[in-house]
């Protein structure tokens, strides 16, 4: 039985598989924020392009919801009350061709935001109506078992790093590069990746 029509995906066309989703499904708006998939995404990897970020982690800036594409759920999920679980979906999508810190980013977005939530008080007063409404659905606060725990992450800096970044890519009209420039990144992480995964 047949079941998908999807390419074939390896190390040589996941990057433009990508390419193709975020410009097909872009301009969806951001679960009740004011700019779109697209304009978040590319806002997250301007910022880590900014701060002088290594290809992995403006991957994982740009990456970081790409979850939000492989699901079944209607865009307007978060106001039905149903988490829909995106992390899971895009760490399951970029752990098949880039490395681990990018996966951890993507997989563990949610969760640091409820870590950073439960330990800087400051980062809760920064988040957005729609991450605020998110984030009950999502657990609320970590309590202090939860936090000890997430603090033992492998890449804890990367993932906050990631976290806020996404927090930050939420400015309506903020100019950014265009897809097109990310992509040779994109492509150069998974080519660094298959390499030494293969050595
Ligand atoms: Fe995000």
């Amino acid at each position: 039985m047949t079941e998908t029509t999807a390419p074939a995906l390896n190390a040589e066309t996941i990057v433009g598989f990508l390419a193709e989703v975020i410009g097909r499904r872009g301009a969806e708006s951001y679960l009740g924020e004011t700019v779109t998939m697209a304009e978040h995404m590319l806002q997250a990897a301007y910022l880590a392009e900014e701060m002088d970020g290594s290809d992995e982690m403006v991957a994982a800036a740009l990456l970081h919801d790409i979850g939000h594409y492989t699901g079944e759920f209607p865009e307007d999920a978060l106001d039905q009350g149903i988490d829909n679980c995106h992390e899971e979906a895009g760490a399951a999508v970029v752990e098949r061709f880039f490395p681990p810190v990018v996966t951890d980013c993507v997989r563990h977005h949610v969760a640091a935001k409820r870590y950073l939530c439960a330990t800087d008080p400051a980062y809760h007063d920064r988040l957005s109506a729609a991450s605020v409404h998110s984030l009950g659905l999502q657990g609320g606060p970590m309590d202090a078992e939860e936090a000890a725990a997430f603090r033992a992450q492998p890449h804890l800096d990367e993932i906050l790093q990631v976290r806020r970044w996404d927090e930050a890519a939420k400015i309506p009209g903020r100019k950014t590069p265009p897809l097109d420039h990310y992509l040779p990144v994109l492509q150069r992480v998974v080519a660094a990746w298959g390499q030494e995964r293969t050595s």
